[in-house]
Formats: structure tokens, C-alpha cells, sequence
């Protein structure tokens, strides 16, 4: 009988404590992840302590039993997270993934064969199954496997974990493309059960797609979920001490073995384990047992960095089924009857209906921007739907399009190239076809064809008074979330009425940053073709930004707003002007949902356009980029004129004025004024000393605002001018900079 025991230390060499190398790409997260837990929570510490003490307690039990052959049954839930690329793994992939792991899990998989002979006597088997549930939270049928679109796919991290199923119920497990900048060279992490009770909504295993059959990566990370440690520890780091300690027996001490493969160096490490050996002694104190373990690394464990992960230990797999039966981190909640019915994850799965999708296809290079979603009906261009209908049984698909599609009808399964000579938004039916039925998707605003009708030219406004003004300015939002265009009813310039980009976000963002979403909002065609000398697309906006999502003393640098145009009816796009930070933001830092309510908080936007673009059917587009800092942006009042925004209106607005612009210039000057009631104006410049250099006397319309230029050629010389204007007798006088 044994209840405690000592480690001998003797042989080992190095005993540094945490060590941390800031370089090290590691494969797996976990200790990364746990030791910010133990930094966020410092409580952890002391319920680590607790925790191991009932599990060696209960190491001890199982060890003493005569026979201990319970398999435990655990369901699974995956999450596909994914944006239609390679990372929407299929289910017969995952089916198998599933399948393997619990081979290993039953000490059932070939490649034990490799083991090397030190290590033979030592493999152990955890004796778990794994599960893909049969019933949803809900009750419901599943196939235990959930698809959920989303950017976050290439950025992953914790806020990656869409949609968690009780994680005392499931072990959750999610497939990314790619992990964000803050996990770079990271395959995957999980949650030690310790750590759950502070982040429960985090509980799982999160893992690069590519990775899902690449050796051992969930069985690995399932044993951490199972509370196994890396056999260097979860306080160290690989190849720096020999000092860590994974409350494991029979995994010899080592450094760990990261990014120096599978050698003979690895295989046969006796760096830290030469003469390892344990002492175990009675609860009297009087010596037990000496037992001589080997002298060698267990370098083909699967909870080290080697990729030739061939085996646990006995050890481990004792503490994996300690951790099971324990109530920390809701784990022995996972193969109680009880949940096993609940989750389904002994019955059989059923044949599901299949679930019809569609994605517009990428193109080449494979960005997010190359998806096209809006073209002119009679554009070069063709839209691409491509068949993303899953369930795995599918056997047939019938797409069906409107708008006078070029192919109304398609059997396609893989992807159809389409027109539309019918402008608007175009519906697509979707039936997809399966030994248990068929279901039919109907999306309504599947893509827009865009009329090539022009909507106006110079002069063109807009007030956005009403929903229906814009109804051919489609918007779209790609990714189906919270952050998104709209018409909006409540503010606005001179009425209550605008567009609104919502950026502020009132949920506590456990899951889904907003980094990486972007969506649009597109006009319809202009005639600008044959104008000359400045042309500008004007707008008005307010905004302002929420401190309380970044945190104090972030700067503002994540949402923006672009501003592009296109002349090949939206087959490409050029930016013609952005806006971020400080140059979005004009009504600083607002911890409630922003919504502006006087005309002085709104700012004039003016962007030239290049006579390139100025065709007779030119598109533009806002896209707003959220970032996290932003509260709503609001739109109002675009014109396309040869007056910058603010310029007209501010004249309009007070008589008796006049306005300069540019100004400072070096390239002549823009006089802008509203006329009097006999429409009689006359302007002079004169030069610093007052003396009179040119002057100017004309007649427009009573009572209208008009425009007048002064060349370069009338202010040679650098420096500073006046000018005055007089009208209806009264003489108003401004600086004008050449430079
Ligand atoms: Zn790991």
C-alpha cells in the first residue's frame, strides 16, 4: 500500500524553474493558453493543488484495484468554422478522424508497433471512445457536426469557439483555417479541466483543419482535456530544463522534443531521465517500493513535439482516467448514462436530411475580395455559384435562377457561371438530393445585378430620405453577423433619415471579433463621362468610437471606411479614399450606442474623382472594415458635384458669406458664393500690401449659389492675398495662401 511518494533526484541535472522562451514557435498552445489562465486567475494555483492532491488520491485507488476495464464513452460535437475554403472539412473526413482517435484511445492503433522496446511494457490505454452526438442541446437530431461560416477562420483564436455545446455535456472540438498573429506556428490548444471553471464558454479543443488526421494532434489534445500535461510539464517549455514535472511516474524526465523530429538524438534522449528511478513509500514511512523506470526520454509520446507520437504511458492513461472520473471541469458529467442519452452518443446515426448551400466562388488569387456579388447585367464578367450542399449522402443538386439568367436551370453538382439580363437582386433555389430526401434552399438576395441605367451624372443627390430612394443601392453583409449596413430612421442632416454601418456592439464579445468582417453597400450607375476640371463624390458622415471594447490606452487603429469605384459594370474595384482612426472618428469615445442629434456633428467628405473613371456607367462602393474600437458610422447627403461637400451647404446656409477652396493652393483658386438679390457680384484680389491686383464684376441668377475661379496666373507669386467679394453692397474679405 502506497499514498505518497518522492521523487528521486539525483540524476536530474537542471533545475531551473519556468523558463520561457519567447521565440519558441510551439506547436501546441495549451501551456501558453494555461499560464495566462494563471496569470488572469492567480486563484488557479491554489485549485491545481487541490485538484492534483484528489487525483493521486484517486490514481492510487485505481492503481490498487485488481481490475479497472470501464470504458468510458465520451460525445463529441465538431464545429467546421470555416469561409467554403479547405478548412470546410467533409463529414466522411471527420467521421474517420473520429474513428482513429478512438483507436487510440483504446491502445488499438497499429503504429504501437514502432514503439521502441525501453518502452513496450509502458503503453497504456486510456480505455475511451469517442462519439459524434446524435442529439443536439435541443433534443434534436444531429450528425454531431456543426458548419458555421465566418472570417474568424483565418485569424482563429479563443473567439473563434462559435457556438459551444454544454461543455460538461460535449467535448467541443473546432477546426479553423488558420490561427490569428497572437498563435503564430500554433497547430492547436485545449482547456485543462482546472482551468474551465473560470472561462467555461472556452472548454474544447480549437485545431488548424489541415491538422485533423496529422499525428495525433486531438489525441494530444485530447489528453489535455483529460488533464494531461506535456511530459516536460505545463510551466516550461520545450528543450529549456529538465525541471518540469507532469505529475506523470513512468514518463522519464525530458526536456521535450520540439522542431528537432523524430532522430535517433530524440528516441533515445537520456539528457534529463538517466538514472531515473522513484522511491515509494507507505504512509508509516517505512520504504514500499523502488521502482528503476527508464533511463530514456519517452520521445514517442503523444504529448511531445516529435510527430512520431506512437503511445501514452500507463501513467497516463491512469491520470486521463482520474481526471474523467472527477468532477472538475464538469468531466465525469461527460460518460454518466444519463448524459449519454441526453447527447445521444451511443445510438446510431440517423440519415439526416441533407442541408443545400451554395458560396460564390473565389477566383484567383484566392482572397475573400475575389468572391463577386455584384455585376451590371451586362457585364464581362460572370457570377460563379459553387455547390457547398453537405450531409455527406448527397446525390444529386437542382439549382433554379431568376432574373433572366443565362442558364435559368443547372444539375450541377460542382459550380454554374451565370448572367442576368434582369437588374435587382436575384433569387437562387437550391435543392439538394439525398437517400433520405431532399431540401430546398431559397435565398432571395443571393447576388445583385446591377442596371446599367445611369441614376444621374454631376449634380446627382442623395438624401437617403426614404428605404425605398435606395433600393438599388444593394448592401450586403458576407458574413450574416451583428455588424452590418442599414437604412436608418433617427438621425440625419436637415431630416431623420440616413444610412448607418452598425459597428458598436453591445454583446461581451465571447465569441466573434470583429477583425477581418467587411461588408458593402454599392450605388447604381453614373453618367460622369465627358466632365472636366474637378469632379467630387461627396458625402457626409459622424462616428464615433468605444473605448470600453479596446480597453484604456489603446490606440484607435481597427474600423474603417473605404470608398471604391468601378468602371467595368463591379467586375474589379479601386479605392479612391479611406477613412480610419482619428480620421473616421469625429464625436469621440461614446459607451453607449452613438446616435447623432445635431447637424454640427457631422463632417464633409469630398473625394476626386480621376478622370479615368468618369465613364458613362460608374459604380462606387463603401465598405466598412469593423475593428472592435467602432460605434456606428453614419452616411448622409452623397452628391457627386464639382463642389467639394460642405462647400454649397455652408454658403446655403449663411448668406453673406462666401467660401475659398482650395485653400491654401498652388494651383488656383474656387470662389463660391450665394448672390444677392440683384444677382450682381464683384470680387478683387490684392496683394499683401493692400494693393489691388485684379478684380471682377458679373451677373448670375438672383439669389443662387455660384461659382468662380481665379487662376495661378493672377497670383504669381507665393505668399498671402485677400479677397473680397461684395454683394448686395456688403463687402466680405478672406486670406487666400498660394504656395
Ligand atoms: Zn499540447
Amino acid at each position: 500500500m502506497f499514498n505518497k511518494f518522492i521523487l528521486v533526484v539525483a540524476a536530474i541535472l537542471c533545475t531551473a524553474g519556468i523558463v520561457r522562451a519567447q521565440s519558441d514557435v510551439q506547436p501546441c498552445a495549451t501551456d501558453e493558453h494555461y499560464r495566462q489562465m494563471l496569470e488572469k486567475y492567480p486563484q488557479l494555483a491554489a485549485m491545481e493543488t487541490q485538484f492534483e492532491d484528489q487525483l493521486s488520491k484517486r490514481m492510487a485507488e485505481r492503481t490498487t484495484a485488481a481490475t479497472d476495464t470501464t470504458i468510458y464513452d465520451v460525445p463529441l460535437v465538431i464545429h467546421v468554422i470555416h469561409d467554403y475554403g479547405a478548412e470546410n472539412l467533409s463529414d466522411t473526413v471527420l467521421y474517420d478522424a473520429v474513428k482513429y482517435w478512438t483507436t487510440v484511445y483504446l491502445k488499438q492503433n497499429a503504429d504501437t508497433a514502432d514503439v521502441i522496446p525501453t518502452f513496450v511494457p509502458y503503453v497504456g490505454k486510456p480505455g475511451m471512445r469517442f462519439h459524434l452526438a446524435t442529439k443536439d442541446p435541443n433534443g434534436n437530431p444531429t450528425k454531431g457536426i456543426v458548419r458555421f461560416q465566418s472570417y474568424l477562420t483565418s485569424t482563429a483564436d479563443d473567439e473563434a469557439k462559435f457556438g459551444q455545446w454544454p461543455q460538461n455535456e460535449y467535448v467541443n472540438i473546432w477546426f479553423i483555417s488558420a490561427f490569428g498573429s497572437s498563435l503564430t506556428g500554433v497547430a492547436a490548444y485545449a482547456i485543462l479541466p482546472s482551468t474551465v471553471v473560470f472561462e467555461p464558454f472556452y472548454d474544447g479543443i480549437i485545431c488548424i483543419a489541415s491538422y485533423v488526421s496529422n499525428d495525433k494532434t486531438i489525441p494530444h489534445e485530447m489528453g489535455h482535456i483529460m488533464n494531461l500535461s506535456h511530459p516536460w510539464g505545463n510551466t516550461n517549455n520545450p528543450g529549456v530544463s529538465c525541471g518540469g514535472n507532469d505529475f506523470v511516474d513512468d514518463t522519464p524526465p525530458t526536456m521535450g522534443h520540439n522542431g528537432t523530429g523524430c532522430t535517433a538524438a530524440a528516441l533515445y534522449d537520456t539528457t534529463c531521465a538517466t538514472g531515473y528511478e522513484k522511491l515509494y513509500t507507505s504512509s508509516d514511512g517505512t520504504m514500499d517500493s523502488l521502482v528503476n523506470y527508464p533511463d530514456t526520454a519517452n520521445s514517442q509520446n503523444i504529448m511531445d513535439y516529435t510527430y512520431c507520437a506512437r503511445m501514452f504511458t500507463k501513467g497516463q492513461a491512469a491520470r486521463m482516467r482520474a481526471a474523467i472520473t472527477n468532477a472538475t471541469g464538469g468531466r465525469s458529467n461527460l460518460w454518466s448514462p444519463a448524459n449519454l442519452a441526453a447527447t445521444g452518443a451511443l445510438t446510431p446515426m440517423q440519415d439526416l436530411p441533407p442541408v443545400p448551400d451554395f458560396i460564390m466562388n473565389r477566383g484567383i488569387p484566392t482572397t475573400s475580395d475575389t468572391r463577386a456579388y455584384f455585376l451590371t447585367t451586362n457585364c464581362a464578367s460572370s457570377f460563379v455559384f459553387r455547390n457547398a450542399s453537405w450531409n455527406d449522402t448527397i446525390t444529386s443538386v437542382s439549382w433554379a435562377f431568376s432574373n433572366g439568367a443565362t442558364l435559368p436551370t443547372s444539375t450541377s453538382m460542382s459550380t454554374v457561371t451565370n448572367k442576368f439580363s434582369v437588374p435587382g437582386w436575384v433569387t437562387v433555389s437550391l435543392t439538394a438530393t439525398a437517400n433520405s430526401g431532399s431540401t430546398t434552399l431559397v435565398n432571395t438576395q443571393a447576388v445583385y445585378a446591377a442596371d446599367t441605367t445611369p441614376a444621374g451624372g454631376v449634380g446627382y443627390t442623395q438624401s437617403f430620405a426614404s428605404a425605398s430612394d435606395i433600393s438599388n443601392w444593394p448592401m450586403f453583409n458576407y458574413y450574416n453577423n451583428q455588424f452590418k449596413w442599414e437604412f436608418y430612421h433617427g438621425a440625419g442632416i436637415g431630416d431623420t433619415t440616413c444610412l448607418r454601418y452598425r459597428s458598436y456592439d453591445s454583446s461581451n464579445r465571447i465569441t466573434g471579433n470583429a477583425v477581418g468582417d467587411k461588408d458593402d453597400i454599392y450605388t447604381p450607375a453614373f453618367n460622369l463621362s465627358g466632365t472636366t476640371g474637378n469632379l467630387y463624390f461627396n458625402f457626409f458622415t459622424t462616428s464615433a468610437y468605444t473605448r470600453h471594447n479596446i480597453g484604456s490606452g489603446t490606440t484607435l487603429v481597427d474600423d474603417s471606411l473605404e470608398v471604391d469605384v468601378s468602371i467595368n459594370g463591379g467586375a474589379s474595384w479601386a479605392r479612391i479614399g479611406g477613412y480610419g482612426s482619428t480620421r473616421l472618428y469625429n464625436n469621440g469615445n461614446y459607451g453607449i450606442e452613438f446616435v447623432p442629434n445635431s447637424a454640427t456633428q457631422w463632417l464633409p467628405r469630398s473625394l476626386n474623382i480621376p478622370t479615368l473613371y468618369r465613364t458613362g456607367e460608374t459604380f462606387f462602393r463603401f465598405r466598412y472594415h469593423p475593428g472592435n474600437t467602432g460605434n456606428d458610422l453614419y452616411i448622409d447627403n452623397m452628391s457627386i458635384g464639382t463642389l467639394p461637400a460642405g462647400v454649397k451647404e455652408a454658403v446655403t446656409s449663411a448668406p453673406n458669406t462666401f467660401n475659398i477652396f482650395p485653400n491654401p493652393s498652388s494651383n488656383g483658386f474656387n470662389l463660391v458664393f450665394k448672390t444677392g438679390n440683384d444677382g450682381i457680384v464683384s470680387y478683387n484680389v490684392k496683394d499683401i500690401t493692400g494693393k489691388v491686383i485684379y478684380e471682377n464684376k458679373k451677373v448670375f441668377n438672383a439669389n443662387s449659389v455660384e461659382q468662380e475661379s481665379i487662376s495661378r496666373s493672377i497670383t504669381p507669386a507665393a505668399g498671402m492675398y485677400f479677397v473680397t467679394v461684395t454683394i448686395d453692397g456688403v463687402n466680405m474679405t478672406q486670406k487666400m495662401v498660394v504656395y
